[in-house]
């Protein structure tokens, strides 16, 4: 495939190859999908989702080269300034989604918690919320690779430093009684080695929860060839389905204690938005109507779609699942 033309002044970033499945050690892959970086057009390079053939899961190969995430994460990177670029009524809406799905993690466990890490913590939205819950700010922990996150929340007493899992040494291992990772799994170089960390820092009874796009929902498959949103080429590096994620926690310490599906309306826009802008008849004025970040009305159709499909039992494209330390 060629990159469409609006990548041509775009570089062409180092690579590594990632030889072995992340989930499961084994040698032999196929073909599964392929793109570019559709969403933030920062490399001309064409990428390489493989699967698994012994099981199924699917990652990036090869990937790109650690000196280079300052390219594919820049400055201006979504994640990291959220809230200024939606609508108060999305934030609002997004506000709501959060409190019910606390809420129905914090019912899985055996007691209330008294201490709570949030891996990728962002400006520590779910670290307040914990407080509000009755925990003290010296048990509520945060991990964040932005410092200009991160130095206000350690100034305001939180446990919350710029690390990554695998270099985290502040933690005391059997210590956290609930560990949430919302949409960072998919982003590290070895998910096995994270969460058996986070494993060994809860204590027994206390529970991970994880949530990561899931490729076998109806979007994924749509626009399984290139363009589905859930693939956030090239910084997601690994994709899970329910079978492969259960597996990532059972091998690493986990009980799997619950599954549930959350919406996946940005995953939705964005396969959208990409096919209208680089499918074969573009048509850039349609693909603005599916930006996820600036069309409200579309967000709460889909929104309202997915929370329809859950609520019915079917598999949507961000799943929520929790591992529990025996
Ligand atoms: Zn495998």
């Amino acid at each position: 495939m060629t990159a469409p033309a609006a990548f041509a002044d775009k570089p062409l970033i180092e690579t590594e190859a990632v030889p072995l499945c992340p989930v499961c050690g084994g040698e032999s892959q196929h073909p599964f999908a392929s793109g570019f970086d559709y969403e933030s057009l920062t490399c001309r390079n064409e990428w390489h989702f493989v699967s698994c053939d012994r099981c199924s899961h699917v990652w990036l190969n090869p990937r790109p080269a650690i000196s280079t995430l300052p390219v594919i994460y820049p400055p201006t990177y979504y994640a990291y300034n959220y809230q200024q670029q939606i609508s108060s009524i999305a934030v609002k809406g997004k506000q709501m989604l959060d409190a019910a799905k606390m809420k129905s993690i914090l019912k899985k466990l055996d007691r209330p918690p008294t201490s709570f890490l949030d891996i990728g913590c962002g400006d520590g939205r779910f670290l307040r919320a914990m407080e509000l819950q009755g925990l003290k700010r010296e048990n509520l922990y945060g991990l964040e690779l932005d410092d200009h996150v991160i130095a206000p929340l350690a100034a305001d007493g939180f446990k919350a430093y710029c690390r990554r899992v695998e270099d985290c040494t502040e933690i005391a291992d059997n210590s956290i009684d609930l560990a949430t990772m919302f949409h960072v799994i998919e982003h590290v170089d070895d998910p096995a080695a994270v969460v058996r960390k986070v494993a060994r820092w809860l204590k027994p009874g206390g529970i991970l929860a994880i949530e990561t796009p899931n490729v076998q929902s109806l979007d994924a498959r749509t626009f399984k060839p290139s363009f589905w949103g859930g693939y956030h080429i090239p910084r997601h590096w690994n994709l899970f389905r329910p079978l492969t994620l259960q597996k990532l926690l059972q091998d690493n310490g986990l009980d799997v204690v619950d599954t549930r599906y959350q919406t996946g309306h940005s995953f939705w826009m964005y396969s959208y938005q990409h096919r209208f802008n680089f499918g074969e008849s573009p048509k850039p004025r349609l693909a603005k109507w599916f930006n996820p970040l600036g069309s409200l009305p579309v967000l709460i159709g889909f929104t309202a779609f997915d929370k329809l499909r859950a609520a019915v039992g079917m598999r949507t494209s961000a799943m929520l699942m929790l591992g529990k330390k025996p």
